[in-house]
């Protein structure tokens, strides 16, 4: 989420004549862009700011602006803590950018923006931003109705709010007439899609009329919701050529206990039944999710719970978290909260799980000949080209640039933890996914 709404500020920006710098130190304009889902990326966000304090002193022109979750939440509280900050802007005010800036060029105030917008607006990705990328993302609702007990999301980012399918569309259709050969649907429970719309419309039909875009090789989507998973989505695998065999379905724990107390609205058998059907429909599908530890209540039976269900489904790949209290959430001064040293304790056995199941499935791709998607040069300092898999795995090969943007066949020759090595077939389709 974050990552497209920095691509879309820089787009947006564009026609100002602002163009993006690795090196804060030649900016002219720094917009940091927050995130306060969990408590670190909260905290972090001062001493960031700290440093860019810094550059100011030796650059009068530089201004700094402050966009994201934590704006949406704190507002001015910014100016207090960082008064030589110049601009708060919410989530729902990305689009005023041009306006917001060009204002602070003019004048030496101070400007916060963290109204809510009743609509989700089409920003109208400029042709610019398309250029040299292979994917991007769209957004196709904000907000969220959900309240899991511990999520600050609906109270940051307002009610659910889904766009029109035919707006969508034809943001996909001008993606790929640039070139984009994969994009990524967002919203925080796709699964609802639709629902806000006067016409009747879910997010099945949505992944339908997508795949029939013609160039758009790849279609992905997060985050899926467990309780709202229908079988027409699941019946998209396999269903549309273009949908990746990769769903993030995000668990948060393996007990009924500590999910009732989260306010997620499924069970653990339930969840296992849903994965059963995926894999049922789609065998091979990659199933990647997010677990909580130390939300209040969970006891050690709880968390051996969480293991058991790992060790059962298998991810591909997990993203877990220790709990951390946010601001206005149903989670606050909940009883029974468990301490810091256990919270850590109970990520490091998960994570070290995962490990071996994420190693696991990546040493049972080897020999497989993969789809793979050419991305770019890749970052393990040698020649070799990246891509992904439709499984969501990295891959690095011998290739040259000019295979960005295409589709290859790639024969897997070795496993790592986290990515994938292999060879460039000259001729065949790859076996699955
Ligand atoms: N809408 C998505 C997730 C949004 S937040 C969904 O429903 O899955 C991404 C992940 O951050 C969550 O899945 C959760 O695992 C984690 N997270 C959210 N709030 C958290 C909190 N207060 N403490 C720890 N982890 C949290
Ligand atoms: Fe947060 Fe739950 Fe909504 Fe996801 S579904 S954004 S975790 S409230």
């Amino acid at each position: 989420m974050n990552v497209q709404d920095a691509e879309k500020m820089a787009a947006l920006l564009e026609p100002s004549g602002y163009e993006t710098t690795d090196d804060p130190g030649r900016a002219d304009l720094i917009l940091v862009n927050t995130c306060s889902i969990r408590e670190k990326a909260a905290q972090k966000i001062y001493s960031q700011l700290g440093r860019f304090r810094t550059l100011k002193e030796g650059n009068p022109r530089l201004r700094i602006g402050v966009g994201g979750c934590l704006a949406q939440q704190w507002g001015d509280r910014f100016f207090r803590r960082a008064p030589y900050v110049d601009l708060v802007f919410g989530t729902h005010q990305i689009h005023r950018l041009p306006e917001m800036v060009g204002e602070l060029e003019r004048t030496r105030g101070r400007i916060v923006e963290t109204g809510f917008y009743d609509r989700v607006r089409s920003l109208g990705i400029p042709a610019q931003l398309a250029a040299g990328a292979v994917g991007t993302f769209v957004t196709i609702m904000q907000g969220c109705n959900n309240f899991c007990a511990y999520c600050v999301v609906p109270h940051l980012r307002g009610r659910e709010e889904s766009r029109p399918l035919p707006e969508i569309l034809r943001e996909v259709e001008m993606l790929a007439g640039h070139g984009i050969r994969e994009v990524t649907l967002l919203g925080q429970n796709v699964n609802s899609y639709g629902q806000t719309l006067p016409e009747k419309t879910d997010f099945a039909e949505l992944i339908g009329a997508i795949g029939k875009v013609s160039g758009m090789e790849r279609i992905r989507f997060t985050t899926s919701h467990p309780k709202d998973l229908s079988a027409r989505l699941i019946a998209c695998f396999g269903g549309v050529a273009s949908l990746c065999e990769h769903i993030h379905l995000p668990v948060q724990s393996g007990s009924n206990r500590v999910l009732r107390r989260m306010n997620r609205g499924y069970t653990a058998a339930a969840y296992r039944e849903k994965v059963a059907a995926l894999r049922r429909a789609c065998p091979g599908i990659s199933i990647t999710s997010d677990v909580i530890v130390g939300f209040p209540g969970e006891e050690e039976g709880d968390f051996q719970e969480t293991l058991e269900l790992m060790r059962e489904i298998r991810f591909d790949n997990l993203f877990s978290f220790q709990y951390s209290e946010r601001e206005g959430t149903a989670a606050v001064g909940m009883d029974r909260p468990v301490c810091d040293s256990v919270k850590r304790e109970r990520l490091r056995m998960l994570q070290a799980l995962q490990e071996e199941h994420t190693l696991e499935k990546n040493r049972a791709c080897v020999r497989r000949l993969e789809e793979v998607l050419v991305e770019g040069p890749s970052r393990n300092g040698s020649e070799d080209m990246t891509g992904r898999t439709r499984g969501n795995r990295i891959v690095n090969f011998p290739g040259t640039t000019g295979l960005i943007g295409k589709t290859i066949s790639v024969r897997i020759v070795e496993a790592f933890p986290h990515s994938l090595r292999g060879e460039m077939e000259e001729r065949g389709g790859a076996d699955v996914h």
